[in-house]
């Protein structure tokens, strides 16, 4: 009889296959004191295993595909940086040497003084460093201790179902390689960095499976199924024929997906839809062009600051924000000015300044930007510039207060006087919006519509900010819900504002490009939408089959729902027809 078990979905998907169980628990390590005259070897040889190491993560970064995000990307980066970081390469062959401990045990040695260090700072995103920390060291232990068991071969992994208690970013891409069927893991949140990185490399993933344990023996046959965050072990013949039906019905659906590229993006009622897409890097601008956005809603520039000692002058940001109006061909382009500060970090920033306890709240975004103008002018100028190349839209993240926009407004009129007076031209009436990504700035989205023209909801930091959830911490990310009421009715509350103000109101969150939404968006009203350029055109497709009059009662009745089971449910209803 087959048995069916739930977890948390990570990332949607079918897959039928075989399973493979990785042990990765902690090696065992052998602690043992080392002769003076050993000293020399066992530091070669710690040295070795982080060389080793090393070379291997160095590997696995670049299988890493380019179109994947950077801040997904980068956590295969951050990894590399600790095993380079002198508390794990070095101290431990001090250990070695002065306490005449075996490899293995100075690292562990270390290992425990570090996270005792982040314990006790008790910072939740510095808890989730300390897994990183973890998986760096295990990696090295792996090596010491000569243990393959924690991966994998090629052959263990291809079209297989992998089951591992937790799995690091690395591993996940090198699975990827390997083409692994999915995967599957005891520990780990939806938004652990594990499941972003299932999702964005399309790996069907379900996490949270640690009761399931028990159930799982090496080489059962699995049906996972990724959207409900259902596994069925040793499934029934019904159960097969009913999953690769719908295998094939997915491969049917997205093929479909392809006649869609160069059509307009309307509804089946009629209606258009504008669909535009997220930029952070080059590679964006290309899939946005080549899959037909209606132009650039969220161009993020703060990634023009990171990863250097210095910032951009007006120069190069012209030359970057003038690179993608050409990508684009004529397409609108928004520039965000730069949100810099709390999970956005940048090198060399504010040197000196005291550290904030909690820095999504402190300053951040404009906020940053208004208390350092030398830092904002260049980028005004920039954009102003580039205004006068083709039709660019200036957005202003984090908004609070109408006196912030007051401020910005002000400083952009002292650029255009020094513009005209430098004979530069540029867009006198440069469309200027914001993202409504505060409450505040949600709940008085009227006060704001009537001073901007175009708004656009960054849903990301709405819900957390509505939530009170960090969107960075793992430890509460079972609190991060879209369909959190609260946040849905002043989504609604953002959109009729800027309705009633005859201006447009876009969304650039993760929320607009999460194909199970979609639907319930059109209902609740929104008509734009920016999104991550991977996502596209399956958006588009599920907008193509979407009739909006009837989606507009659904919608009323998910967000009068008190229930997630009943907004769940509705959810189920307005989604009935297509494979999200
Ligand atoms: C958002 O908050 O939804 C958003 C798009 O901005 P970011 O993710 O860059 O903070
Ligand atoms: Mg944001």
């Amino acid at each position: 009889m087959s048995l069916s078990l739930h977890g948390v979905s990570a990332s949607k998907g079918v897959a039928v296959g075989r399973l493979t169980i990785v042990q990765q628990g902690q090696v065992r390590i052998a602690e043992y004191s080392i002769d003076a005259g050993a000293v020399d070897a066992e530091v070669q040889r710690f040295e070795q295993a982080v060389g080793a190491a090393r070379a291997g993560l160095q590997q696995i970064e670049e299988q890493i595909p380019p179109s994947l995000r950077t801040d997904v990307a980068s956590f295969v980066n951050v990894h590399l940086m600790m095993l380079d970081d002198p508390s794990i390469s070095k101290v431990p062959v001090t250990l070695i040497r002065e306490r005449r401990c075996n490899a293995e045990w100075a690292l562990k040695l270390q290992r425990d003084s570090i996270t005792a260090v982040f314990d006790a700072i008790d910072d939740p995103y510095l808890r989730t460093r300390k897994d990183d920390v973890d998986q760096v060291v295990n990696r090295i232990q792996w090596v010491l201790a000569e243990d393959d068991s924690a991966h994998p071969s090629a052959s263990d992994v291809e079209g297989r179902v992998v089951f591992a208690d937790d799995l690091s970013p690395a591993d996940a891409v090198l699975m990827h390689h390997q083409n692994v069927a999915a995967i599957l893991t005891g520990y780990g949140g939806a938004t652990s960095h594990t499941a972003i990185l299932a999702r964005g490399l399309k790996i069907p993933a379900v996490v949270g499976l640690n009761q399931a344990r028990a159930f799982l023996r090496e080489n059962d046959e699995v049906i996972v199924d990724g959207r409900r965050g259902v596994i069925i072990i040793g499934p029934s013949a019904s159960e097969r024929d009913y999953y690769r039906a719908r295998l094939g019905d997915i491969a049917a659906y997205k093929s479909a997906r392809k006649r869609l590229l160069d059509a307009p993006v309307l509804t089946k009622d009629g209606e258009r839809i504008v669909l535009q897409a997220n930029v952070e890097l080059s590679t964006d601008l290309e899939t946005a062009q080549s899959d037909g956005a209606d132009g650039i809603g969220l161009y993020r520039t703060e990634s023009l600051f990171m990863n250097r000692a210095d910032p951009p002058d007006e120069e190069e940001q012209f030359e970057a924000y003038a690179q993608a109006l050409s990508a684009m061909r004529g397409m609108p382009v928004t520039i965000r000015t730069m949100d810099v500060g709390a999970d956005k970090q940048v090198d060399g920033m504010r040197p000196g300044a005291p550290a904030s306890l909690n820095p999504a709240l402190g300053l951040r975004a404009v906020r940053l930007c208004l208390r350092e103008p030398a830092l904002f002018r260049p980028q005004l100028l920039a954009i102003l510039r580039a205004s006068a190349l083709g039709p660019v839209r200036l957005m202003i993240p984090m908004i609070s207060t109408p006196q912030e926009l007051g401020q910005v407004k002000a400083l952009l009129v002292d650029c255009q006087r020094e513009l005209k007076e430098r004979g530069v031209p540029f867009d006198r009436l440069l469309p200027v919006g914001a993202m409504i990504e505060v409450p505040a700035a949600a709940v008085c989205a009227d006060l704001f519509a009537r001073e901007l023209d175009f708004l656009s909801i960054g849903t990301n930091d709405l819900i957390q900010y509505t939530i009170a959830v960090d969107r960075v911490d793992d430890e509460v990310n079972y609190l991060y819900d879209s369909l959190h009421p609260a946040v849905l009715r002043l989504i609604r509350m953002t959109i009729q504002a800027g309705d009633r103000a005859g201006i447009p109101v876009s969304m650039c969150g993760e929320m607009a490009g999460d194909t199970r939404v979609t639907r319930l968006l059109l209902g609740m009203g929104l008509r734009d939408f920016s999104v991550h350029p991977n996502a596209l055109l399956e958006i588009k497709q599920i907008i193509s089959e979407s009739h909006i009059p009837e989606l507009r009662r659904l919608a009323k009745r998910v967000l009068r729902a008190g229930r997630l089971s009943t907004r769940e449910g509705l959810l189920e209803q307005i989604n009935r027809d297509h494979f999200v």
